[in-house]
């Protein structure tokens, strides 16, 4: 039998593999499926402040657009020695969205005056679950951490070969798929929101 499907807002094949990964540890029996494509479905500008802001906006979108329920994050990198930010900006720090060698190179350059205990950082996520009837619910997660001063590791993405979590020798780059679930903000952030996505789809 075919499980229930609930649209993932984003076209971004890794965070389907990711957030599947992470739905079907929690339980919940659904296949997230991905947009369609640009030309049949505008891209959503990021303009809110707030990672809840641009998770809805992008929920709401999808919501609108194809009638049925839909999931969607935002996320990002929030650095005390700069006031939280990245943060919504996290993308396209250095100004090209998605370029995250520069937005990593551009990091440890503002940075590199900052003390090592002064380092501390943290990824937070914003986790969406919107339906066409109008239910809207948030959730969040985050993974506190200290920056490194130079990137070391291969696997993930974005900020990961700098970012060591807490108690954690190694960056996020060093750690195992499975291992970065179990500690991340995505990952907290789309456990909490499972139960909600299991109980619209009735698994
Ligand atoms: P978004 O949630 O896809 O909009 O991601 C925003 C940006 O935040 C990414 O492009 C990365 O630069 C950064 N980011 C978010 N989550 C992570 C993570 O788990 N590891 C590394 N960088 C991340």
């Amino acid at each position: 039998m075919s499980r229930p499907r609930v649209v993932l807002a984003t076209r971004n094949a890794h965070k389907i593999t990711e957030l599947s990964r992470i739905l079907d540890r929690a339980g919940t029996g659904v296949e997230l499926i991905g947009l369609p494509p640009v030309d049949e479905l505008a891209e959503v500008v990021e303009t809110g402040r707030t990672f809840t802001a641009n998770a809805l906006l992008k929920a709401r979108a999808a919501v609108a657009a194809l009638g049925v329920p839909a999931v969607a994050d935002d996320s990002g990198l929030c650095v005390d020695a700069l006031n939280g930010m990245p943060g919504v900006f996290s993308a396209r720090w250095a100004g090209r969205h998605g370029d995250d060698s520069a937005n990593l190179d551009l990091l440890l350059a503002q940075l590199v005056d900052v003390p090592d205990e002064e380092r501390d950082a943290h990824f937070a996520c914003a986790a969406a679950l919107v339906t066409p009837a109008g239910v809207e619910i948030v959730t969040h997660g985050r993974l506190d951490g200290t920056l490194a001063r130079a990137p070391r590791g291969s696997a993930g993405f974005g900020y990961d070969p700098v970012l060591r979590p807490a108690g954690e020798a190694r960056t996020c780059a060093e750690l195992s798929p499975e291992e970065k679930d179990a500690i991340s903000h995505r990952g907290a952030a789309f456990r909490r929101l499972a139960p909600a996505i299991a109980a619209l789809v009735g698994t």
